[in-house]
């Protein structure tokens, strides 16, 4: 995930729905062009400011606008609520053979993406005005919902992340999230649907059994994969929840030397496994 930050003006509505506050933002603009990890990327569309899924390791929360933001990650979401309408000044310049990626600094499909469609709309709007080359990443079971719509792009790839094999650690990283089964059941239904999909482990964090966690997923039919290495010693994490993710790997003994063994036997099970940024390449 490569992070930058976007304009946004005139903020209009807030409201808190469960745990999250949710504003409805007016954004300056909607398509950025790739950057850093993304840079193979033309442009990179984000509907949503923030993350509502949360995860402790996230770096898009050391991008947020305020200590406030980055303490309150996952807790949080600003609506882009003129997404689309930025999105249709573009029919004046089509990105034809564009390489598109939604999204690096949030989650395309937020719970409230149910309701609101804004993700929806926009693909609907990149396949009526646009040959973009696609790859959306998520980790929402929300996303199966537009398998009719990804059907219709000439060139698109529905990325699903599952970092672990572990509820537990599941839980300890990515507490809000969907739970593992759930992601993997909905990244079967779109490769069903014969869409291209990917599994991204990124970043991989501890596993408790890596031929079984290598057997499951490729139970999802899915055939291409990405890892990406996570040092828990190293990295950044949101609040208090530093402490708690160290201790897990240190109790589940997860170094470097596990991460390269644990690497190692997936590859001997996945038949497409690509690593770190290059295996983020644009179909
Ligand atoms: S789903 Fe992605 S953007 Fe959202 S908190 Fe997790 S890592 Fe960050």
């Amino acid at each position: 995930m490569e992070l930058f930050l976007e304009e946004e003006s005139n903020e209009i509505k807030k409201l808190q729905l469960g745990q999250s506050k949710i504003e409805y933002i007016k954004s300056a603009s909607i398509l950025t062009e790739g950057k850093g990890f993304m840079d193979a990327y033309d442009y990179t569309l984000n509907p949503y400011t923030g993350c509502t899924f949360g995860c402790n390791y996230c770096y898009a929360a050391f991008f947020s606008r305020s200590e406030e933001e980055k303490q309150n990650w996952g807790f949080w979401l600003k609506v882009k609520e003129n997404a689309l309408q930025l999105l249709l000044k573009q029919r004046k310049k089509p990105l034809w053979n564009k390489t598109l990626y939604l999204s690096s600094v949030t989650d395309p499909y937020q719970p409230i993406e149910k309701e609101l469609e804004i993700t929806r709309d926009i693909l609907k709007e990149l396949i009526n005005y646009h040959k973009v080359r696609l790859v959306v990443q998520t980790r929402s079971p929300l996303v199966t919902r537009d398998i009719d719509l990804f059907k219709q792009f000439e060139v698109a790839q529905i990325n699903m992340t599952v970092t672990t094999d572990s509820e537990h650690v599941r839980k300890v990283f990515e507490p809000i999230c969907p739970s593992n089964k759930v992601r993997l059941q909905a990244i079967k239904e779109v490769n069903d649907a014969g869409v291209n999909t990917c599994i991204t482990m990124t970043p991989l964090l501890p596993v408790e059994n890596a031929i079984s966690f290598a057997k499951n997923l490729l139970q999802t039919g899915v055939k291409k994969f990405i890892v990406q290495p996570f040092h828990a010693d190293k990295g950044k994490f949101i609040a208090s929840t530093r402490s708690d993710a160290i201790k897990l790997t240190q109790e589940m003994g997860w170094d470097d030397n596990k991460y390269l063994q644990t690497v190692e036997i997936l590859k001997q099970y996945l038949p497409q496994i690509g690593e770190g940024k290059s295996g983020f390449a644009p179909i």
